[in-house]
């Protein structure tokens, strides 16, 4: 099993669950920044504070301020990690291939769960989290095909890229997941 790994997807496509599941399976550290923001927005830091509002308007919030959240966790961490939700745009990838290269932690594979607009509104709007009403949903998959979805051919191009149709049941789509990762 591949142990440096990075989810790709647009919101809903089930990434954070997927993710969670084979972290805890592989002990891999599970990093998603969508996460460590909302914790930051909870915990009433200056850093929270200057994502919220971006986050709930479905917007992306800075690249610096991402960067810097993931940079602190993955220097010195050495027992493989899965990116969840980073990175979403060109310039996080590129700024992610650099450190990468400084601490000599190559990532192994990208793995791109798709599904259906229409899926992921049910979906989402299911879900019920703060972000997820109908407006900002729809604002949030326009982010993602715009500044996100062009990572796609990137990753192709560096011969990383597998992908799945994240429709079906937790556990066949987990088990489709190991089936690309090994
Ligand atoms: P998520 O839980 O991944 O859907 O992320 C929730 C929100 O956090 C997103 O809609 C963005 O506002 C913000 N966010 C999470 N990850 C990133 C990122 N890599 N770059 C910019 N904004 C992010």
């Amino acid at each position: 099993m591949k142990q440096r790994l990075l989810f790709l997807g647009p919101p809903g496509a089930g990434k954070g669950t997927q993710a969670s599941l084979l972290c805890q399976k592989q002990g891999l550290l599970h990093l998603s920044t969508g996460d460590l923001l909302r914790a930051e927005v909870d915990a009433g830091t200056k850093l929270g504070l200057e994502a919220s509002e971006i986050m709930n308007s479905g917007g992306l919030v800075s690249d610096s301020l991402v960067l810097s959240i993931v940079e602190k966790r993955l220097i010195g961490h050495n027992q493989g990690w899965l990116l969840d939700g980073f990175p979403r745009t060109l310039l996080q990838a590129l700024a992610l291939e650099v450190l990468l290269e400084k601490i000599k932690q190559p990532i192994e594979a990208v793995l791109l769960i798709e599904l259906d607009d229409q899926l992921l509104l049910e979906r989402l709007l299911a879900r019920g989290r703060a972000d997820d009403n109908e407006e900002v949903i729809r604002h949030r998959l326009e982010v993602y095909k715009e500044k996100t979805s062009p990572l796609i051919d990137h990753y192709k191009t560096h011969g990383l890229l597998k992908s799945i149709k994240g429709d079906g049941d937790v556990e066949q789509i987990a088990g489709l997941i190991e089936e690309n990762l090994s």
